[in-house]
């Protein structure tokens, strides 16, 4: 889950880290009230979840309250990357003498949670490593006992902080550490790190990325979802106990297992066609769940065919198989539906789809090149 700069800065300032944490505005009123209880010059900063919002022209500079206001205007509804703006932070503006990026990130490769560095900040890293990789350090922490105060040295020195700074710079890595691991991040970047014309470590602008498996543990950070900036889908199978992730093609599928899922998806591709998503339906997929999951599929109007795979291990293929029936009964949409039943009372789950004139399929290879089949006859 991705956190707003506002809320990433929340979890920073906790952990000690300089910065002005501001206030969120939704109107051009709201905005000229921060700026005149902050005191301006302010900066007005769209509050969506996509970077370069500098480029975008959602980051500007105002020198006075009816300046924050104006600017607010233009920034609210503003379409960046596909994403409306309905929210900005109002903040102090800083002085910048210097950019620095400054990210942890959890490397699966190294197994370990790394220090990104660069004195090129205030761009995206990933155009630093594409245009001048040299220009990044990389540190990875030992997994136990996390980052040494002897790194926090190398770090400042690699950046060429300067020497009266370096204290407080230890003080910033120390806090990005701890809001890191603290809430279970898979990502935190402060970008940019600044120095200030009078001398002063100020975190710009930063960015948590959750570990949504971890966030059960933290009901606090949770609160901080955005719901604007979900797929309406995504949540809908949140809710209901599925996992699910939209995708752009046109065949659905409904799978069990998360593997099994990634392995359908793969073959529908090989049949020459595209997946419209990632469903896990988990676990046990009675009437009720195997509706919700028809649901969620079949409200995105580019799907075409819906390729159903399940496994039947504790879950009794005809079970499934009346579920499929009873919940398709219930649709308001309908598209061809391919189903492949394997496992745990196959056999008897047959009859029960061939009544209900489901295509059926006795391989995964076969399974998907009936739902590609499908979906051409039907185009
Ligand atoms: P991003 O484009 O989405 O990464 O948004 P940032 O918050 O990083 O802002 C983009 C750029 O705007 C920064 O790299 C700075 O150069 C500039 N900027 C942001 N806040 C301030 C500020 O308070 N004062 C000044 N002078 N520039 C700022
Ligand atoms: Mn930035």
């Amino acid at each position: 889950m991705k956190l707003q700069e506002y809320r990433s800065k929340e979890i920073l300032a906790r952990h000690g880290v300089p910065l002005h944490a501001g206030e969120v505005a939704t109107t051009p009123d709201e905005a000229r009230r921060a700026a005149e209880r902050i005191g301006a010059p302010v900066v007005v900063k769209a509050q969506v979840l996509v970077g370069g919002r500098g480029k975008a022209g959602g980051v500007k500079l105002a020198a006075t309250p009816d300046d924050a206001a104006e600017r607010a205007a233009e920034i609210i509804g503003l379409d960046i990357k596909d994403t409306a703006v309905k929210t900005v932070l109002v903040a102090p503006a800083a002085e910048i003498a210097h950019e620095y990026y400054l990210g942890l990130i959890l490397d699966r490769a190294a197994k370990a949670i790394t220090v990104i560095a660069s004195a090129e900040g205030g761009v995206e890293i990933e155009e630093t490593a594409r245009t001048n990789p040299d220009a990044i350090l990389r540190l990875a922490l030992h997994p136990l006992i996390g980052l040494q105060p002897y790194q926090t040295s190398r770090v400042a020195f690699f950046l060429g902080i300067p020497a009266e700074l370096r204290k407080d710079f230890g003080t910033v890595m120390q806090g990005l550490h701890r809001s890191f691991v603290e809430s279970d991040a898979d990502l935190a970047e402060i970008n940019p790190l600044v120095v200030t014309t009078d001398g002063r470590l100020l975190a710009l602008d930063a960015k948590i990325v959750l570990d949504d498996s971890a966030l059960p543990r933290h009901p606090d950070l949770e609160e901080m979802r955005d719901l604007n900036e979900e797929e309406p889908s995504e949540i809908a199978a949140r809710e209901a106990g599925i996992s699910f992730i939209k995708l752009d093609g046109t065949i659905g599928c409904m799978v069990n297992g998360a593997g099994l899922a990634m392995t359908t998806m793969d073959l529908v591709k090989l049949a020459g066609g595209e997946p419209a998503n990632f469903l896990d339906i988990g676990g046990g997929a009675k009437a009720d769940k195997v509706a919700a999951a028809f649901r969620i599929i079949l409200d995105d109007p580019n799907v075409q065919a819906i390729l159903i795979n399940i496994f039947g291990g504790i879950t009794r293929g005809d079970e499934v198989a009346h579920g499929i029936v009873e919940a398709r009964s219930q649709l308001q949409r309908d598209v061809p539906m391919v189903v492949r039943i394997v496992g745990t009372n196959a056999e008897e789950a047959k009859p029960i789809l061939a009544e209900a004139s489901l295509i059926t399929a006795d391989s995964l290879d076969d399974a998907a090149a009936k739902a590609v089949a499908a979906v051409r006859s039907g185009t």
